[in-house]
């Protein structure tokens, strides 16, 4: 019976593209409360916006469906990466929906998916150098991003800390953050990162897959042997302004002397685990425990080779090999991967991939230091993954695995959100007992 009135309710439930089109929903059957023992504001009380139809598929196929949806459109779930920015400059309208095949994300598909907060990644290719016409690139992104988000201030608006995260999106709206990637963006310059916080970035992924004048890659021959006298300058100056330091795509020496400057805790916005998938943009266990201690949180990316379990040493070392020097080049190193893959007959990744990285890195560093960090719009998908409106398989798919409905908001978004949250407790502290 109770499992009958759950199939009704959620039937009735309004069929969403976004929020400025979607009618007034029954307060009976649309919103779920948070439950008694959410503390942490980890969920913003979303309707399920799954199509109707859809929802009685997959409730027939398995039951545990109700509970899933339920829980993953309470959630506040954030993601800490994806590479729309990137579609956004050639002309891409956020606020149409497209098809999987053409992109990732929009708003129509954000609302589908329940993806509440998203990072968007403002990157700028290595090929621009390190001066001002890396900073021009990346200043043309944010005002893009900003722009088409002002534009469509009826259902997503800009965040620039967890405060507005959760207004926002108890609002019922989408909220966007700003990352960026890489460090050679600041032109060497503490000045140039004080200005780009000021135009709305929140995290600062200290290299992509090139090493710059202050800090090591894990993509390409080291310099400093992690971070040099700059480095540790630019992080404490990110300390100051409660922008995170992002470790993601940096060398393991640069991981641990940032740890060790660092006074907010830190992030790796879009890395999996080096012990399922051993490549060099993943984290070692022993990373993940440093990260722990540190407070900080890894969200485990979906790019399909970072999570595909056949790219083992011996198929690396071969792709390595067919690149010679090129390993910088990233679409170079997707497509060599891509080109053994299919000689060796070796399977693409899956979204169950994806769950065992989670799973993994839950292990290893703890239930309060593991959430998303997609890569949308930025890299290949493991099949079942194939944009934003696939997130409640995630959802589902950890709730099959024993996770909790108190684990799962913390995986999906609570985690990441108690980090800036304590990157911002760490710059007003700062702030008020300068040295
Ligand atoms: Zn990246």
């Amino acid at each position: 019976m109770i499992r009958l009135l759950l199939v009704m309710s959620l039937s009735v439930l309004p069929v969403t593209a976004c929020r400025s089109q979607q009618p007034e929903a029954d307060p009976s059957t649309s919103t779920t409360p948070p439950p008694a023992t959410d503390t942490t504001g980890a969920t913003d009380g979303g309707a399920i916006a799954l199509p109707a139809w859809r929802q009685h598929l997959l409730l027939r196929e398995d039951e545990r469906w109700a509970e899933a949806l339920r829980i993953h459109f309470n959630a506040l779930v954030v993601d800490g990466h994806v590479d729309t920015p990137m579609h956004l400059l050639d002309g891409y309208e956020l606020g149409r929906r497209h098809r999987a095949f053409e992109a990732h994300i929009d708003l129509p598909r954000l609302f589908e998916g329940g993806l509440d907060a998203a990072f968007f990644s403002i990157y700028v290719p290595a090929a621009l150098g390190e001066g001002a016409a890396a900073v021009r690139r990346a200043r043309a992104m944010i005002a893009e991003v900003r722009r088409q988000v002002a534009a469509l201030a009826d259902s997503v608006e800009m965040a620039f800390s967890a405060a507005d995260v959760r207004r926002i999106t108890r609002a019922g709206k989408k909220a966007v953050l700003l990352g960026l990637e890489g460090g050679h963006a600041l032109a060497a310059s503490p000045d140039t990162l004080a200005a780009l916080y000021a135009a709305g970035i929140r995290y600062v992924t200290l290299t992509h897959v090139n090493t710059n004048a202050w800090a090591d890659a894990s993509q390409t021959p080291p310099r400093h042997g992690g971070l040099n006298e700059l480095g540790r300058t630019m992080i404490r100056t990110m300390n100051r302004l409660g922008v995170l330091v992002d470790l993601s795509h940096t060398a393991d020496a640069t991981f641990y002397d940032a740890l060790a400057v660092s006074e907010a805790p830190v992030i790796l916005s879009h890395s999996s685990t080096r012990a399922l998938t051993d490549v060099v943009r993943n984290a070692s266990d022993d990373m993940l425990r440093a990260l722990a201690t540190h407070g900080g949180v890894i969200l485990i990316n979906f790019h399909e080779p970072s999570v595909n379990r056949h790219l083992t040493p011996e198929v690396m070392d071969e792709v390595y090999r067919r690149l010679g020097g090129r390993t910088g080049d990233l679409r170079g190193l997707w497509n060599t991967i891509a080109e053994v893959r299919r000689e060796r007959g070796l399977p693409r990744a899956t979204l169950d991939d994806v769950l065992a990285h989670i799973d993994h890195a839950v292990r290893v560093a703890g239930i309060d230091h593991v959430g998303l960090g997609s890569d949308f719009d930025g890299a290949p998908m493991p099949a079942g993954l194939d944009d934003v409106t696939r997130l409640p398989w995630i959802t589902y798919g950890l709730l099959r695995r024993g996770y909790t409905e108190t684990d799962l908001y913390k995986l999906l978004g609570g985690n990441v959100l108690r980090v800036l949250e304590a990157a911002e407790t760490t710059a007003r502290r700062m702030a008020a007992s300068p040295e």
